[in-house]
């Protein structure tokens, strides 16, 4: 029976078939050329159906096809089916030598028998053996019907017709080893690329189930910016941002423009251009990137950030953005502030009080004892101290400072602010040197900027416990101008020098150190610059010193401060 068929599709569909339709298709056309040899010989020697041999042979014929019909194939082993093409070979001898002499080329029926055997799954000497030894009998007839005077040429045409069936066979056999081989190739891949879609599949319900479960929303797009994936967290937060619902039929990349989205201040509205997914699909990555969704008691406070994908060439493919709701923590910060800016406001009325009281006890011709005069001078630098630090709290907590810019020459600013800490560096054996060129025209709001370099300039003297030098530089450039200072003091390191703005951050060697200090100056000191538009950057090294440079813009940045 044949187990390789002329291509792989075929194959599969032949083996699909049960067994008794293997057998009845295998000998099929054999049987039915054999009808149309009848029905010829009807027609061109009647006389044919008068001999018995070949009557005989359209019987084995029949009952052959019959046969493959009636037996119950699937109850035998897979060779058994094999007697068939074998008992063609009989019958086919028979309907040769059955015919008239002048009938010709009927051995070719062999091919049939042939192909069976050669397509089948016996072993390839067993099926050389038939399709060479099976056409044998059909051309032997003719050349015994010489005998005795058998010539070479009745030799020749004797083989020809088994010679020919067996190369018929051979290359019916590498036809089949070459499907088999190429077959065998295709179901590896077909098996490989099966475990590899039920790993996909199985990654994909991971992926879902960890989307569905994590408690932030998460947009993927593509360059398009067609949305690819939105999670149901997010398609909550989106709902609490569109109160009236989005439109039905709304294009997945418009979804975004729908939405009722307000800036960090939670005031102005967020313009078309800095919505979160906009600017991912501008090929933006961004972090912490603060927006309100929706207005009203049920708004919430997401932090948003980006991150894009690019194919192997760089070229930007999509990206994932993710929407995390910091509501809690947004509003227990403003309660913060809120909370300390009105502790400290309460604190500072009573303490100018006490500031003033002692000013005038001891500026006042009272013949204070000295040891009393003493006690209040100490109470009173305390105080003072007091209030310095409750000013700063209150600085610190408040949401905006209030900064005027005007036009600015910072070497004036720079001299005076200098010239205030002279007496401090002196006392702590420090050297404090100016370069800066006059005169330095920036757009700055004079008293802030002074708070600024006051406190650098505190600090650099502060964190110079052995004494050192403290030098402030500036320059214009491109429209910027670029103060410094630095120091030679204790330094800090890298990682330190990364926090230093933060609010209340002192590093492990200034606490352990006893330096005095709360950890807001710097992180005042950032708020006005960043209201200047300006930059502030700290470099440090642990024992070497340490540089704080600022950047502010050298003309009106025409900002609505
Ligand atoms: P404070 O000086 O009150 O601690 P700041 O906000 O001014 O608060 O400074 C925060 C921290 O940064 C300091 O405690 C110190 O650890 C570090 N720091 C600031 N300036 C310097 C400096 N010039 N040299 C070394 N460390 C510094």
């Amino acid at each position: 029976m044949a187990e390789t068929s002329l291509a792989p599709s075929a194959d599969r569909f032949f083996r699909a078939l049960g067994p008794r339709t293997q057998v009845i298709l295998c000998q099929l056309p054999l049987s039915f050329v054999v009808f149309a040899v009848a029905i010829a010989a009807y027609f061109a020697w009647p006389g044919v159906f008068g001999n018995g041999v070949f009557l005989m042979s359209l019987g084995m014929h029949a009952l052959l096809f019959l046969a493959c019909v009636l037996l119950p194939w699937e109850k035998f082993g897979p060779y058994v089916p094999l007697f068939i093409p074998m008992f063609d070979f009989i019958a086919i001898w028979l309907t040769r030598i059955g015919v008239p002499p002048g009938v010709p080329g009927l051995g070719v029926l062999a091919i049939f028998p042939v192909i069976w055997v050669s397509a089948s799954s016996l072993p390839a000497r067993s099926s050389l053996f038939l399709s060479f030894c099976g056409p044998l009998l059909i051309s032997l007839p003719p050349l015994f019907s010489r005998l005795p005077g058998v010539s070479v040429a009745d030799v020749t045409s004797a083989l020809l017709l088994p010679l020919m069936m067996l190369t018929v066979s051979i290359a019916i056999r590498f036809a089949s080893v070459n499907l088999r081989l190429q077959q065998r190739v295709l179901e590896a891949t077909d098996r490989e690329m099966r475990a590899l879609f039920e790993e996909s599949k199985e990654r994909e319900k991971l992926l879902d189930t960890i989307l569905e479960t994590v408690d932030v929303g998460i947009v993927a797009v593509n360059a398009n910016g067609d949305r690819l994936l939105t999670n149901v967290r997010q398609s909550q937060l989106e709902a609490a941002a569109s109160p009236e619902g989005l439109p039905g039929a709304l294009a997945v990349s418009r979804i975004e423009e729908q939405l009722t989205l307000f800036s960090q201040d939670g005031k102005s509205p967020l313009a078309p251009d800095k919505r979160p997914v906009y600017r991912a699909t501008q090929g933006e990555s961004f972090a912490d990137y603060l927006v309100w969704f929706g207005e009203g008691p049920q708004r919430r406070a997401i932090s948003t950030a980006a991150r894009s994908l690019r194919n192997d060439d760089g070229e930007f493919n999509g990206a994932v953005v993710v929407f995390n709701d910091v509501t809690g923590l947004v509003e227990a910060m403003a309660a913060k502030d809120d909370f300390l800016s009105n502790v400290t406001h309460e604190l500072r009325t009573p303490l100018n009080s006490v500031i003033g009281n002692l000013d005038l006890v001891l500026d006042g011709e009272h013949g204070l004892p000295p040891l009393a005069a003493q006690r209040l001078e100490v109470a009173q630098r305390n105080t003072e101290r007091l209030l310095t630090l409750v000013s700063d709290l209150l600085l610190s907590a408040s949401a905006s400072l209030p900064v005027h810019p005007r036009r600015t020459d910072l070497s004036g600013l720079v001299d005076f602010c200098v010239g205030s800490a002279q007496e401090h560096a002196a006392a702590a054996k420090v050297s404090l040197l100016a370069d800066v060129p006059v005169p330095l025209w920036a757009q700055v709001d004079p008293l802030r900027l002074g708070q600024v370099l006051d406190n650098l300039l505190s600090n650099a003297i502060k964190y110079s416990p052995d004494g050192g030098t403290v030098r402030v530089t500036a320059r214009a450039e491109a429209e910027q101008v670029y103060l410094r200072v630095d120091d030679t003091g204790m330094g800090m390191t890298s990682a330190d020098a990364a926090q230093v703005f933060n609010r209340f951050f002192r590093s492990r060697e200034v606490l352990q150190s006893g330096i005095p200090g709360v950890g807001l100056g710097l992180s005042i000191t950032k708020a006005i610059v960043d209201l200047h538009h300006g930059s502030i950057t700290c470099t440090s090294r642990p024992g070497e010193g340490s540089s704080f440079t600022v950047v502010l813009p050298a003309e009106d940045p025409s900002p609505a401060y």
